[in-house]
């Protein structure tokens, strides 16, 4: 068993880092306040090679295994959790075509996201969240298109994307088994952007709601077959899961490697806090619950490039990731006292990042479902 990364990885994750100190970390608070990432930044994300990492070479992408991904966006997420799951949103909403569409919509989609564009995956509504089948958009057939109605809302990227990844309803009784995923570029008539999110954390991140009003696409804009829209939602989610854990990841590191540089300059009782054993002790729980959560997120990807089935893994890599990185950054808070809470300092930015981590692509009750099924069931 290999814990180490090769040579290759280690540079990729060298050069991933610096972009991440040069244009990210600096720039996270001033992204926090204006609730926007800063305007070119994911330009230079996709002059670097980032949005397109999950591209197979036979479409002109660097074609990264998982665990290669992960390492890239667990550096991404030290500097900010927000425009990590941006990033890791054009992962997400490429899924469904790359396990499911035709060739034309492959070539499409890739070509998008290896010239820098940006992807959305669309799936929750005002009355659909943990429950799919309350899929309320409409998508009737018409000769040889469909016509598409609906809302969806909390979609990453929104107001941002080129294209969309919308799940709509083919049966008119609605549930699961007509859900079904269509491409919708951004331009479609019909399609427009509605309100954006003011959000606790991960504010760089667009979030919005999406309005589709009598939006004609044709045939070939479905991926895959009516009614495997639910199957292609949740192999989607196991493939993106151990992407937001190792988002958390690089959160909670992040959030331990400044709690820790901090103790060590802190003075009180004429001495540096980090000599406290009360101190000592949160330091050493933090370090224990990262490593823990990341060789997770490793084994789940690792499980997932060797062929081998991962679904379970992938849940708990999000669902525990997402719990050590909230209880780190809280920690990390209380580590630092005053200072943490205030916004002088990055870690309260990180504390209310994390908490998405618990809801999106899942919430944690749901993760924790699904591993239970897949241990009883
Ligand atoms: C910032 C942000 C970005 C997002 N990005 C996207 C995106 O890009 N695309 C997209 O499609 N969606 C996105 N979402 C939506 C997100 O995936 C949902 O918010 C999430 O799945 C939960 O759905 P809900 O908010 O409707 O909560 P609900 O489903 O209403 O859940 C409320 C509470 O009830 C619990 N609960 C629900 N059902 C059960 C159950 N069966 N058993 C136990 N507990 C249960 C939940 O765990 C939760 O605690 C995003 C959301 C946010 C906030």
């Amino acid at each position: 068993m290999e814990f180490a990364f090769n040579e290759e990885q280690e540079e990729l994750r060298e050069m991933v880092r610096e972009f991440v100190e040069k244009e990210i970390t600096p720039f996270a608070a001033e992204m926090d306040r204006n609730n926007a990432p800063m305007p070119d930044l994911f330009k230079k994300a996709g002059d670097m090679g980032l949005l397109n990492v999950i591209v197979p070479e036979e479409y002109g992408g660097p074609g990264l295994d998982s665990v290669t991904v992960a390492m890239i966006y667990e550096e991404l997420g030290k500097g900010c959790a927000g425009i990590a799951t941006s990033i890791a949103a054009n992962s997400l909403a490429s899924y469904p075509v790359l396990l499911k569409g035709t060739e034309e919509q492959k070539k499409t989609l890739c070509d998008l996201l290896n010239n820098g564009g940006l992807a959305a995956f669309a799936l929750t509504e005002p009355g659909a969240g943990s429950d799919a089948g309350g899929v309320a958009t409409k998508a009737v057939k018409d000769g040889d298109h469909y016509i598409l109605n609906g809302n969806k809302i909390f979609i990453t990227n929104g107001g941002l994307a080129d294209t969309y990844l919308v799940f709509a309803n083919t049966r008119k009784s609605g549930g699961i088994r007509g859900l079904t995923a269509f491409v919708v570029p951004r331009n479609t008539p019909g399609f427009s952007v509605g309100k954006k999110e003011d959000k606790m954390g991960i504010r760089p991140s667009n979030t919005c709601e999406l309005i589709l009003q009598d939006v004609v696409v044709p045939e070939s804009a479905r991926v895959g077959r009516e009614g495997e829209g639910f199957r292609i939602a949740m192999n989607t989610l196991d493939s993106a899961r151990p992407f937001v854990a190792s988002v958390s990841v690089g959160l909670a590191q992040s959030a331990l490697d400044i709690a820790a540089k901090y103790a060590k300059e802190r003075r009180q009782f004429g001495q540096p806090i980090a000599s406290f054993q009360m101190v000592q002790a949160m330091i050493a729980d933090m370090a224990m619950k990262v490593e823990t959560a990341r060789l997770l997120v490793y084994k789940a990807c690792w499980l997932r490039d060797q062929g081998k089935e991962f679904a379970k893994e992938a849940a708990m890599s999000k669902c525990y990731a997402g719990d050590v990185a909230m209880q780190v950054t809280i920690d990390a808070v209380q580590v630092m006292g005053g200072y943490g809470y205030s916004k002088e300092y990055p870690v309260e930015k990180k504390m209310r990042d994390a908490k998405i981590m618990q809801i999106y692509e899942g919430t944690n009750q749901i993760q924790r479902l699904v591993i239970a099924n897949k241990i009883l069931y």
